[in-house]
Order: C-alpha cells, then sequence, then structure tokens
C-alpha cells in the first residue's frame, strides 16, 4: 500500500496533523494499534482528569462550545472529545493496525504493520510521549514481597496489596495518585524529588488562564536556554477537580501523607532517600513566587478590571529531619508506585536518529532523517506541545514543513494526492455537540472570567 504520509498513532497529535495534511491536500493514513484515543481508554487511572480546563484543548478547527469551560473533563469525556474530533475531521485512521518496524526506503519509509506494509515518503511519529514509566535502576533492589506498580497500570486504591503505599514522585501523576490512595485509608508516604509549585487558581482565575495570557505556553523552544534540560522538567502539581482544589505538599501532608525526600536506593530492605527534601522544596516555592510576580507585573500591564489582591502562598512545611532511612516492610509498606515519569516508545523505529543516550534526534519536530516527523513529545516546539492545547500549532508548523519537503524533494509528492475539496468537505461537517468545528484556531473559552484588554504576541 502506498500513501504520501503515514501518521503513526491516533492520539489528538495524529489527529491534528491529519487535519492539517487534509487542509493541504496530502494524501495520508493514521495507523492506530487500538482504537482512537487509545492511551486515555487504557492507561489511565479510573478517578483521573485533564488537570487543563475544557476550554484548553483546542485542536485545529475544533474547539469547546458547552457550558462548562473552567470545568475538568473525566477520561470518558476525553476519549469522547477526541474520537468526536476523528469523527469530524474525517480522519482516515485504520484502528487495530500495530506499526511493528519502520525503515528507511527507496521511496522514503517502508512501514510494516500487522494489517500489512506501507510504503511513503514521509512518516509522521505521533505514537505518544508517554508509552513506558520511567523507572529508576534502583527498583531492581527492591525486596520481591514489594508489589511494584507505574501510573500506566494504576487504576483505583482496591487493586493494590493490603497496607501502607510509598509513591515515588510528586508531580501531577504522583500527588494526584497519593491523594487518592491516602483518601482511600491507606498510609501513603511520598517521596519528593525535583517538582514544580503551583496554584490551581490565582487572584481568581485559573493557573493555566494565567500562563496562557501571560504568553508563556507559546514560548518557541529556540526561546529557551538549555532547552534539553527544560525538556525533562516534571509535570505541574496540579488536579482537576470539581472544587478546584489545591493539590500541594502542604494539602497532602495536612491530609496526613509523610514526605521524605528522593528515593536514591535500596539496600538490606531499607528504601534510601535523598537529604535535599527542604531544600528542593524551597526551591520550588522560589519558582512559584517568581511565576506569581511575573503574571502580577502582566496583569498590571494589561488587565484593566478588578481582581483579587496579588496574595503569596505559606511555604511548603517540611519536618525538621525527615528520614533517611525507612524500613519498608517494618513499615507496613506493601506497594511502590512509581510516579516518576514516562517515556517514548520507538523500540520499532529502525532508522539511525537516537543519540547516544536513545533519544530521539529532531529540531522542533524535524527529525534527524528526510521525511521524518515527530509530534507530542514534551517542549517539542513550544511550552504546550505535550497538551492537547499544543498539538495544533505544531501540527500546522510541521505539516508545512512537510509539504515544502514534499514539493522541493524529487517529486514523490505526486503519489496519491488526492482531492482537497471532498477531504476538507468532510472535515467541515458540524458535529452538534458540545465541541464544533471552526474554520480557524479560536480563542480562549467564553467562561475565562473577565476580560483581557489587549494580550501579547506569541
Ligand atoms: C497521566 C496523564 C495525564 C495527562 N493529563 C493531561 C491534561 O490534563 N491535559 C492535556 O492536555 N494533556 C494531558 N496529558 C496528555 C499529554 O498531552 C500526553 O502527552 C498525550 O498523551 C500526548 O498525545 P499524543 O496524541 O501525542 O499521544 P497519545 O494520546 O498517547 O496517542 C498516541 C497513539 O499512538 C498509538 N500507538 C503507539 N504506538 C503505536 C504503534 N507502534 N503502532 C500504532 N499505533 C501506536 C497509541 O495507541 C495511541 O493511541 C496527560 C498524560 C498523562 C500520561
Amino acid at each position: 500500500m502506498r500513501t504520501t504520509t503515514v501518521v503513526i498513532g491516533a492520539g489528538h497529535a495524529g489527529l491534528a496533523m491529519s487535519r492539517c495534511l487534509t487542509d493541504r491536500s496530502i494524501d495520508h493514513v493514521v495507523l492506530e494499534r487500538g482504537q482512537v484515543a487509545n492511551s486515555w481508554k487504557t492507561e489511565r487511572w479510573d478517578s483521573l482528569r485533564l488537570l487543563t480546563p475544557n476550554w484548553q484543548s483546542r485542536l485545529p478547527g475544533y474547539d469547546y462550545q458547552g457550558n462548562e469551560p473552567d470545568g475538568f473533563r473525566t477520561m470518558q469525556e476525553t476519549v469522547r472529545y477526541i474520537e468526536r474530533y476523528a469523527d469530524a475531521i474525517g480522519a482516515p485512521v485504520r484502528t487495530e493496525t500495530t506499526v511493528t518496524s519502520v525503515r528507511p526506503d527507496p521511496g522514503g519509509y517502508l512501514v510494516s504493520t500487522n494489517q500489512g506494509t506501507w510504503r511513503a515518503p514521509s512518516v509522521v511519529l505521533a505514537s505518544g510521549a508517554c508509552n513506558l514509566p520511567s523507572i529508576p535502576s534502583v527498583a531492581s533492589a527492591l525486596p520481591v514481597s514489594i508489589r511494584q506498580i507505574s501510573p500506566l497500570d494504576y487504576r483505583n486504591p482496591d487493586q493494590l496489596e493490603p497496607g501502607g503505599v510509598l509513591v515515588v514522585g510528586a508531580s501531577a501523576s504522583g500527588i494526584q495518585i497519593a491523594d487518592e490512595i491516602h483518601r482511600a485509608g491507606r498510609p501513603v508516604t511520598l517521596s519528593v524529588g525535583e517538582h514544580v509549585r503551583v496554584p490551581r487558581s490565582y487572584r481568581g482565575r485559573d493557573i493555566k488562564w494565567w500562563m496562557d495570557s501571560v504568553g508563556l505556553l507559546d514560548e518557541f523552544y529556540t526561546e529557551v536556554d538549555s532547552i534539553e534540560r527544560v525538556r525533562r522538567l516534571p509535570s505541574l502539581q496540579l488536579m482537576g477537580s470539581d472544587d478546584r482544589r489545591d493539590s500541594d505538599l502542604n494539602q497532602l501532608t495536612a491530609r496526613g501523607v509523610r514526605l521524605v525526600g528522593r528515593l536514591v536506593g535500596f539496600a538490606g530492605g531499607k528504601a534510601q532517600f535523598s537529604g535535599s527534601l527542604g531544600h528542593l522544596c524551597a526551591l520550588a516555592d522560589l519558582k512559584m513566587n517568581r511565576l506569581l510576580e511575573r503574571i502580577d507585573q502582566w496583569a498590571a500591564d494589561h488587565l484593566d478590571e478588578e481582581l483579587e489582591p496579588p496574595c503569596r502562598f505559606e511555604a511548603t512545611r517540611v519536618e525538621p529531619n525527615p528520614p533517611l532511612l525507612l524500613d519498608l516492610v517494618a513499615n507496613g509498606i506493601r506497594t511502590i508506585v512509581w510516579a516518576t515519569g514516562f517515556r517514548p516508545d520507538y523500540s520499532w523505529l529502525d532508522v539511525p536518529v537516537f543519540d547516544p543516550k536513545g533519544r530521539l534526534k529532531h529540531d522542533g519536530g524535524v527529525v534527524a532523517s528526510p521525511g521524518l516527523y515527530v509530534m507530542g513529545l514534551p517542549f517539542l516546539r513550544r511550552r504546550k506541545s505535550s497538551l492537547i492545547d499544543g498539538a495544533g500549532a505544531d501540527a500546522m508548523d510541521l505539516s508545512g514543513h512537510l509539504e515544502a519537503w514534499l514539493k522541493t524533494g524529487d517529486g514523490r509528492r505526486k503519489t496519491g494526492e488526492q482531492d482537497r475539496t471532498r477531504e476538507t468537505g468532510q472535515g467541515r461537517r458540524a458535529t452538534g455537540d458540545e465541541e464544533r468545528t471552526r474554520e480557524s484556531v479560536p480563542g480562549r473559552g467564553a467562561g475565562t472570567q473577565g476580560r483581557v484588554s489587549s494580550r501579547p504576541s506569541p
């Protein structure tokens, strides 16, 4: 089978790319190993809600039109949203099609799947940033009596062995899972490494509204110092809930979660923690205050309505001498949850595009092999690249690059070019549901309290 572009993965990133390729009349197919929105269906815990508000899931030609722009989608709602998008744009998705290898071919790339082989001059990797848990090597030294689980397999507290739980990692997944397990009546110890503290709301508005308005999320990958370091930054300590509650470490310790430092090893059944807990918390507080200062400055310069006054939040409370050693069995800990981040899985990519550490080499999504592109990785092109809300701008840029490459390449663009009118006709079909297709990427949702007098361009 031949096409011009093979897109691998029918999550929001692959679908956003599909829509942009259709708009450019580039013939393509989207290969998906499961169903549309597979990761959200099969790899998330039951109670998870998006931590981005409803208005902040804008995709090319599609935005939120419901009555709760500031609410947070459940997983079911997220799946439905992405499914409706695939339907609305008429994405040419082939489900239950697992890509088993991609290798260079005289015509571009040979994409092998469990449903046959595709040849295409260009390939877009939209297979996700979170396919595998990043688990530190110290895990191998754990006693066999301790059960280990990652957020990709965690569903709810009932699934865990009776007894205490050590959650390792205090970013978005770790704090949410620690909170849920503790609320279910289990003793929880939380191992805290580098983390990014932000309040859910500030001066009457959601922190994501502020970050979007200030222009932080649009920051471009060429504008920041040390992009490789920034790409490895942990996710924000945030959760989405009806009561819009904060989920920082003070909230957790107030409810009885015990904090320990960064996990550094295991020996003789004892977990070893670094003594850096106080330092890491102070650093996170400092960075949060810098962000709030930036917001205050922007608000003073750009908003003309009354806001709640600026405030600063209580510093993170840390016990004076948190334990550096913890005997897991003696402390009744039966389970470890590794909330230590995720990584993509490109084990099927047989193209020499990896650095010595095994990371994909790319320049803002343009992979180091002609005609190969990637979507959805952290800070791929913009700070918001890994968010649903970031896929649209990246897909527009990268589909533009891909189109130019096809045109200036060796003429392979002619392969399978398709009828633009037919495809865009499908793509513009209204869903009649809470989200509707639009002709262009719209602005923020209607319910983002208050008006902005002006906004810096990204
Ligand atoms: C716990 C968690 C919470 C999150 N919360 C938010 C949030 O609140 N807001 C937000 O905007 N984003 C959130 N993100 C999502 C974040 O945006 C992710 O980076 C997102 O999954 C990336 O989207 P994607 O389309 O690139 O990848 P995915 O949604 O993972 O889609 C990739 C698709 O590729 C398919 N695939 C993979 N390998 C193959 C193969 N070999 N062959 C065929 N198909 C394949 C997968 O089945 C999957 O359907 C969250 C992520 C996680 C893990």
